[in-house]
């Protein structure tokens, strides 16, 4: 019989890197992909928790799977990620029809795993932190593929310990890839038609500073500037703390790097933030803004915040939608807060209703819906440099490509486009995207 694996991917960049780790590594063991759960013989989950509304979705989908095993015993079902990471074994005791479960730094085991279920039929889970030598050693990477646009893994963990998050516990302590082999995989992807690298981190502003010799991040982007064939930059996630000055002036001065920064700021008010462990105040926060601004005048800047974080009070909540209308921030991703097990804020006192909390959010929502829509619509007319993507989902002869500030825009193309810079006037902004017509 075919052996074939279906996988579903939740959550964040680090997730969508090792989720083409788990594929190359399936098919390395004579596994083929398919798009329909009914078709294969192994189920896998590659799961978020970050916050309460991911993990039950993830646990949303695995009970789905549940007749497929019902009616076939010999299907495999695993989950792997960040809530393997934190259940561990006892998933197995929830749910019987799962026969494997991996951890975050597991996933170079997969194939012993899985041939271990097949072969022996035993349900297994590993989910064990390897030391910091081991984790250097397995640093994510690929190369092949036909992409234009790659994520590049340079650091992973977080030493951090926001009260609200999960990710020191799920993905370990902070630990940077050697800048070396960073750039052997830029060069490598940009030898294969490569044209735009994001390197990602839990918080890529503070890779290299735990290992001596190694490269601060701005002098990392200097070398990823100089990588020939490579156009375009990004980096995330950022954390306000970490940003240089020497960070800050890459955005004046290397050509490559886009202009656009996810700056994640969680809320307005100082005393959230130090409740929050996020090292940084308000008024640092707009400091980083103005100088960002400075050095770049066009760069957009986007964020995530947290609504209803336990003590918020209403002056605090006031404090943040003020910043909003300060900073202008073109995007935000925005979340009422969720309490996370194992975390220093899960035993915070939390008075405020939740009725509160929704008004509050949907208050936020409003004032940064206008700020983004009249933000896009200042391109309307202006001719913008796209590198083309792929064909667009709206079809009917358009291709789609990103912005320099990450947006996207779909326009009447042809797909020999694909890795190629075009010049686009925009014609329309949406919410999510923008619509173009190619020029000359
Ligand atoms: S910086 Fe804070 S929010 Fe970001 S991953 Fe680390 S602990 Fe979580």
């Amino acid at each position: 019989m075919n052996k074939t694996f279906y996988l579903e991917t939740f959550g964040c960049q680090m997730n969508v890197v090792d989720s083409e780790r788990i594929v190359a590594l399936l098919i390395g063991i004579g596994y083929g992909q398919v798009d329909d759960p009914k078709s294969a013989s192994l189920i896998l989950l590659n799961t978020c928790s970050i916050r309460d509304k991911a993990v039950r979705k993830a646990y949303g989908h695995l009970g789905r799977f549940k007749p497929l095993k019902d009616k076939n015993p010999d299907l495999m079902i695993g989950m792997g990620g960040c809530i393997a990471q934190q259940e561990g074994g006892a998933l197995l005791d929830e749910f019987p029809y799962l026969d494997l479960v991996f951890g975050t730094h597991n996933v170079h085991r997969l194939p012993e795993l899985v041939q271990q279920v097949e072969e022996n039929r035993v349900r297994c889970e590993e989910t064990e932190f390897l030391d910091m030598e081991t984790r250097l050693r397995l640093f994510p990477s690929r190369t092949g593929g036909d992409e234009v646009s790659r994520f590049v893994t340079v650091m992973q963990g977080c030493d951090n310990f926001c009260s609200y998050c999960v990710v020191p516990y799920v993905r370990g302590r902070e630990i940077s890839r050697p800048s070396r082999e960073i750039l052997e995989e830029v060069h490598a992807l940009a030898g294969q038609g490569v044209k735009e690298v994001t390197l990602i981190g839990q918080n890529v502003n503070s890779y290299g500073t735990r290992q001596s010799g190694e490269a601060s991040f701005a002098e990392l982007l200097e070398q990823v500037n100089a990588v020939e064939g490579i156009e375009r930059i990004r980096f995330t996630t950022s954390h306000p703390k970490d940003i240089s000055p020497e960070l800050i002036s890459c955005f004046g001065r290397l050509e490559k790097l886009c202009k656009h920064l996810h700056l994640p700021v969680q809320s307005g008010s100082s005393n959230v933030l130090r409740a929050m462990n996020r090292g940084y105040t308000r008024e640092h926060y707009l400091d980083l803004v103005a100088r960002l601004r400075e050095t770049c005048p066009d760069i957009r800047l986007t964020s995530d915040i947290i609504v209803g974080f336990p003590g918020e009070t209403e002056e605090d909540f006031t404090a943040t939608m003020t910043l909003l209308e300060q900073v202008r921030y073109a995007e935000i991703y925005s979340f009422i807060f969720s309490s996370r097990k194992g975390t220093a804020a899960a035993d915070l006192p939390d008075e405020t209703p939740a009725a509160v909390k929704q008004e509050r959010f949907e208050r936020m929502l409003q004032l940064q819906t206008e700020i983004s829509r009249t933000t896009w619509e200042q391109d309307v007319g202006q001719v913008c440099s796209l590198l083309v993507e792929g064909e667009s989902k709206l079809g009917d002869g358009q291709m789609f490509g990103r912005t320099t500030w990450n947006r996207i825009v779909n326009f009447p193309g042809t797909p020999d486009l694909v890795g190629q810079f075009v010049d686009v006037r925009i014609t329309k902004s949406f919410r999510n995207s923008q619509l173009g017509e190619l020029q000359g």
